[in-house]
């Protein structure tokens, strides 16, 4: 897990968000992992996703406070956290200045069909080429029949690792195309749940919001966060 660390994304979201306009642009094909504690514990014993995260072509960007005081306490110079659903939001606005065509692959029916209404609102220039929610069975049907659509952004809201890895599987198949994993984002950016006030962003307390919102995250936080805090003190 620690050499993981020497390639997560080091730099300011601001020119994060230049690298992806300019992908944009210039239709590269990236793979973007949003890695927070839950990613690296589990890519322990979780040997297809150690290896996704390993890939040269995988670009790992630090999704949550824990990681940032984690890199900066192994001595990283790392500027600040690049949350999924930021990723997930500047490519919907970039999309429609370029007028892209994008995939929504995840979440609910009902969370599906509400995307599609914020996105002909708010979006109008992007160009919807599909969207399947994330409970049909066979996934990898579905995601391998996407490639023939060329889009040139794939948002898949399978939560980690499943979507990570469905994207890694079918990835040889595109010729282009932004592809990223974004958990939960379509359940807020539909306006099914409410992302949590600016101040608790602010703070960095982001994770304690979704936790008293939702308390069955406490287990999972148990075993992803403090764990890896313990973890990193230990390479330290
Ligand atoms: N999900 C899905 N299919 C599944 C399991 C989960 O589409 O088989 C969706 C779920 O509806 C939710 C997202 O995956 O929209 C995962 O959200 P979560 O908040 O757990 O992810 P996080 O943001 O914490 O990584």
């Amino acid at each position: 897990m620690k050499k993981l660390f020497d390639k997560l994304y080091k730099d300011s979201k601001e020119s994060f968000d230049k690298i992806l306009k300019d992908s944009l642009k210039k239709e590269k094909k990236m793979f973007i992992v949003t890695a927070n504690p839950e990613t690296l514990m589990k890519s322990e014993y979780d040997f297809e996703l150690q290896k996704l995260l390993n890939d040269k072509n995988s670009i790992l960007v630090p999704d949550g406070i824990a990681i940032v005081k984690a890199s900066k306490m192994l001595g990283y110079d790392i500027k600040e956290r690049i949350a999924g659903i930021d990723i997930a939001t500047t490519l919907l606005e970039y999309g429609n200045d370029l007028k892209k065509k994008i995939y929504l692959f995840g979440a609910k029916q009902e969370v599906i069909d509400s995307m599609l209404l914020v996105l002909k609102d708010k979006y109008p220039n992007l160009e919807v080429v599909g969207a399947t929610n994330g409970y049909e069975k066979d996934k990898d049907k579905i995601f391998a029949s996407i490639s023939k659509l060329e889009p040139d952004i794939v948002l898949v809201a399978l939560g980690i690792p499943m979507q990570e890895k469905l994207i890694y599987k079918h990835l040889e198949k595109f010729k282009k195309g932004i592809f990223v994993g974004v958990g939960g984002s379509f359940d807020v950016i539909s306006g099914h749940k409410n992302r949590a006030p600016k101040i608790f962003i602010k703070l960095n307390l982001e994770w304690l919001y979704r936790i008293i919102k939702e308390p069955s995250r406490l287990k999972r936080f148990y075993e992803s966060n403090v764990k890896f805090m313990f973890r990193v003190r230990k390479y330290k």
